[in-house]
């Protein structure tokens, strides 16, 4: 065997996959997960752990993988992480564990996500139970939102004892995961689903429907139901619009309500009655994992897509994975270029979109350089949907109805390390806290915070 190569990854054909929504990645056989477990050093001082959020024992489920102990490795996993199955598909691993796996100094870096990935589904294929938990303390915590930063605070808590219910705003759990993420990347039923259930079994309660700040308050859940802590993992799911004309024709959407539309409301499935509008050309504006996953729906709902990014690939921001397989699969690319306008016809609908050419200048302070407009470069561009994918950021509602609790300049709830807001018993983390980011992030948020209210909990009311 060779030691610096990776044991590839079957995934489903590019000319295949672009007219469905089945999962892309067909994930390693038993044997070949075994075959890259090996290739794993089990390194004493193991560089990859240090660069994992949540602090997963790589060595060590990664050697049971190898040993064929595959129910060994889903409980080391679930040691740390209460959504495997879920990182192990979503997480940019290739910067994060993978980027200082020592292997890679020489040849290809262990696949730590795909391994995960293997440990959690065959855990999952066999019905095999990961969760204990202590018995229950009597304290209650209230967790505003189910996306992976509650769903892991719940978690932990629940493994601690303590009564936790779970206030999610849609009739649906699981945040990003559920409504944002395309079925293609996570699939629903099969993975998210019974992730969810997992917390269930540890006694989590969720209500959903709720709008925390509409149906009850924070205060309300404090003063009148009894809860000692509360934590808010809300999110940050407001879309940002460029503030160019036309963006209010029928037909631009923003990639949340487009996504949503398509993964919550299953606008992709002839048997339920919300289809989306999608046209026969799609301008998405944007270049990160939100414009990606935008693009490959729209190219399975039948459009011919382009992603409009106002800087080079070398620039892009989303996983390189997923631009890959995004131009596998037929997604064309349109590179310095910037949307000024979006022009209707006497209908109201969009017909096209003003563009103009970039070049790049000077790093900015995210230090990429900057795109500059070329002028007299202008051009229109014949589409008939289109779609912002330029960032969110978090909902107002939660801090315009908590006494207390503050926000900085970019609408974010204002925590320390460990979740603590301005407000007494009211912990937060997440994209709530630092604005968009990634899965892996919001789950080490919970995961602290949790430590950080069980700690407030038992100095506040055990002393
Ligand atoms: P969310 O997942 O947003 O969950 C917040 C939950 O709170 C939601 O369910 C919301 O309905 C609920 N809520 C909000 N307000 C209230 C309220 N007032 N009352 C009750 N409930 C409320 N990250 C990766 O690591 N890899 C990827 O490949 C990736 N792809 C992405 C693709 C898309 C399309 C999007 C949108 C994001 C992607 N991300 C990815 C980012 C990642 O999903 C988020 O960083 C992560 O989900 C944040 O978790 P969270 O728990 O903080 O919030
Ligand atoms: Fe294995 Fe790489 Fe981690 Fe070493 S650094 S333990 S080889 S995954």
């Amino acid at each position: 065997m060779d030691r610096f190569t990776r044991v590839p990854i079957s995934n489903q054909d590019p000319k295949v996959r672009a007219t469905n929504f089945d999962e892309v990645c067909l994930g390693y056989t038993e044997e070949e997960a075994v075959k890259e477990a090996k290739r794993c050093l089990q390194c004493k001082k193991p560089s990859c752990r240090p660069n994992c959020p949540v602090n997963i024992n790589i060595p060590e489920f990664i050697g049971h993988i190898a040993e064929g102990e595959f129910e060994e490795a889903a409980h080391a996993l679930a040691k740390y992480t209460a959504l495997p199955a879920v990182c192990g598909r979503v997480c940019p691993q290739e910067t994060q564990c993978e980027s200082t796996c020592v292997l890679g100094k020489k040849g290809e870096p262990i696949a730590i996500g795909k391994l995960e990935r293997f440990a959690a589904d065959w855990a999952r294929e066999h019905n095999i139970d990961v969760g204990k938990t202590k018995e229950k303390n009597g304290y209650k915590v209230a967790i505003i939102g189910s996306g992976p930063a509650g769903v892991t605070c719940a978690g932990d808590l629940a493994k601690e004892g303590y009564d936790v219910t779970i206030f999610e705003a849609l009739h649906e759990s699981g945040g990003v995961l559920i409504y944002g993420i395309p079925e293609f990347r996570l699939p629903k039923e099969k993975v998210v689903k019974p992730e969810i259930e997992n917390l269930k079994k540890l006694g989590v309660k969720i209500e959903n429907n709720v709008i925390v700040g509409r149906t009850v308050t924070i205060d309300d859940l404090i003063e009148k139901e009894g809860f000692h802590a509360v934590f808010v993992g809300s999110g940050a799911g407001l879309p940002m619009f460029m503030g160019i004309p036309g963006e209010n024709l029928n037909g631009v959407f923003s990639a949340n309500e487009f996504l949503t539309r398509n993964n919550l409301m299953k606008a992709f499935r002839e048997d339920y009655d919300t289809p989306i509008k999608v046209g026969k050309k799609v301008a998405v504006i944007g270049g990160g994992n939100v414009a990606m996953d935008a693009a490959r729906t729209a190219l399975r709902l039948g459009a011919e897509v382009w992603i409009v990014y106002r800087r080079t690939e070398e620039e892009l921001p989303a996983r390189v994975e997923e631009v890959h397989h995004a131009m596998e699969e037929g997604v064309k690319f349109e590179f310095l270029t910037s949307p000024i306008e979006v022009i209707g016809n006497e209908d109201g609908w969009v017909k096209a979109i003003k563009c103009q050419r970039m070049e790049l200048g000077e790093p900015d302070a995210s230090g990429r350089r900057r795109p500059m407009p070329i002028e007299g470069s202008e051009f229109e561009f014949d589409v008939d949907t289109v779609i912002m994918a330029l960032g969110t950021s978090p909902n107002p509602l939660i801090p315009a109805t908590t006494d207390g609790l503050d926000i900085n300049k970019r609408k974010c709830i204002v925590a320390d390390e460990v979740g603590q807001t301005s407000r007494e018993g009211v912990f937060a983390g997440g994209d709530a806290v630092t604005g968009s980011a990634t899965v892996i992030l919001a789950m080490g948020a919970g995961k602290k915070a949790a430590q950080g209210i069980d700690k407030y909990i038992k100095e506040k009311y055990e002393k």
